[in-house]
């Protein structure tokens, strides 16, 4: 019987963050972890926050589901109608986070997935500092981190080298996160990921009801 109370009680959604240099292997984390949600049940399931990016499109990607490529006008247009939960420029490009879908989604407790950079973790960090999980994804080594960014071959040897540049820039904020996972092999890295959003998930805080339920017992 209290068993059946306490799978009832509402839990607000939780803003799940992965951070890492690109090529980290962040991007097939990302998508075999909502993967894996997919068919969970309605207080289980996590859904991605899909940023704006003023960057060009690369071969493979699908606009409105890796992002919404918009120009830098409509960009400066959100961030000045206070549209975006973060943004920042990363590289030479400006992203953002659209903050109705995310206020959504974790009102109703669903947990929103974020593949932002360091920057925009900090800002999400000082709004919603009591529903943020944040994880910092390292790679096993910069030979590795440098081999899987020549493999993806979707970047010209010049980017290659400024992303290899930047890297360094990256994990140096390291300590800012919550969670720190190498990622030496992708199944195990997912594991740690999913033992760490259980957990979070039961955390007194998140759930909204159990005030009530105490009261009541
Ligand atoms: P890429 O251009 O390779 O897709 O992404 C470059 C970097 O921008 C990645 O580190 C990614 O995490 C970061 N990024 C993507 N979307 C956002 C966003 O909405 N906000 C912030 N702050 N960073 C983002």
């Amino acid at each position: 019987m209290s068993l059946q109370v306490h799978m009832e009680l509402k839990r607000r959604g939780l803003l799940f963050i992965l951070s890492s240099p690109s090529g980290a292997g962040k991007t097939t984390l990302s998508r075999r972890l909502l993967a894996s949600y997919a068919d969970a049940a309605a207080h289980e399931t996590m859904v991605m926050s899909v940023s704006v990016t003023t960057r060009s499109i690369r071969p493979g990607e699908v606009d409105g589901q890796d992002y919404f490529f918009v120009d830098k006008a409509r960009y400066d247009q959100m961030v000045a109608g206070g549209e975006m939960l973060e943004h920042a420029r990363v590289f030479e490009n400006f992203y953002g986070t659209p903050a109705k879908f995310v206020q959504e989604q974790i009102s109703r407790g669903t947990d929103v997935l974020f593949d932002i950079d360091w920057q925009g973790t900090q800002q999400l960090r000082a709004k919603k500092p009591d529903d943020l999980v944040s994880v910092f994804i390292l790679p096993p080594s910069m030979d590795e981190l440098e081999r899987r960014l020549k493999a993806r071959a979707q970047d010209s040897d010049e980017v290659v080298k400024k992303r290899m540049e930047k890297a360094e820039a990256e994990i140096s904020h390291w300590q800012e996160y919550d969670y720190v996972l190498i990622n030496q092999d992708i199944d195990q890295t997912l594991e740690k990921i999913d033992t760490i959003l259980k957990a979070e998930r039961l955390k007194k805080t998140r759930q909204d009801g159990l005030s009530d339920f105490v009261g009541s017992l």
